[in-house]
C-alpha cells in the first residue's frame, strides 16, 4: 500500500492551540503528512460513548488507506471539553487527569490496532508568555 500518511494527529478544536499544534507538526516533519482528527476535547472523543465508534474509525482509515503507523494524542492544558482548569482543584489533579485518560486512550487503539505506536503529549500554554510546552507522557 503506498503511504499517504505517517501520522494521526488527535487534538481539541481550541483555537488558542492551533498555531502551537501546526509548529508541533512542522517540526516532526508530519505536517501535511498526517491525518488530522481535531473535536472538541482531542483524545477524549475515544471516551465518549457518542463519539468512540466514530473516532476508532478514523484510526481504522488512517491506517488501512492511508497507511498510517503513528498516533498522536495531544491533551492540552484548561480543556473546555474538560470544564476547564475551573473545574479542577489543583495543578496536580488536572493533570492527573489528562495522564489517566491518554493511558485510556492508547489502551483502546491498541486493543483495536495493536501494530500503531502511539505518543501521548499534553500542551501548556504559558499565561505570561503564550509559549506551548509539549508534555511527554511516557
Ligand atoms: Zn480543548
Amino acid at each position: 500500500m503506498t503511504q499517504l500518511s505517517k501520522a494521526i494527529f488527535v487534538g481539541c478544536i481550541d483555537p488558542r492551540y492551533q498555531v502551537a499544534f501546526h509548529e508541533f507538526l512542522v517540526r516532526r516533519d508530519l505536517f501535511g503528512h498526517h491525518d488530522p482528527v481535531q473535536l472538541a476535547g482531542g483524545p477524549k472523543i475515544f471516551l465518549v460513548e457518542r463519539s468512540r465508534d466514530l473516532a476508532l474509525d478514523q484510526v481504522h482509515i488512517a491506517i488501512y488507506e492511508h497507511g498510517v503507523t503513528e498516533v498522536y494524542l495531544m491533551a492540552h492544558w484548561d480543556c473546555l471539553a474538560y470544564g476547564g482548569s475551573k473545574n479542577f482543584a489543583s495543578k496536580e489533579l488536572e493533570r492527573q487527569r489528562y495522564e489517566f485518560d491518554l493511558a485510556d486512550v492508547k489502551a483502546l487503539i491498541l486493543s483495536h490496532f495493536p501494530m500503531v505506536t502511539i505518543y501521548e503529549f499534553i500542551a501548556v500554554k504559558d499565561p505570561d508568555s503564550f509559549m506551548v510546552e509539549f508534555i511527554h507522557i511516557q
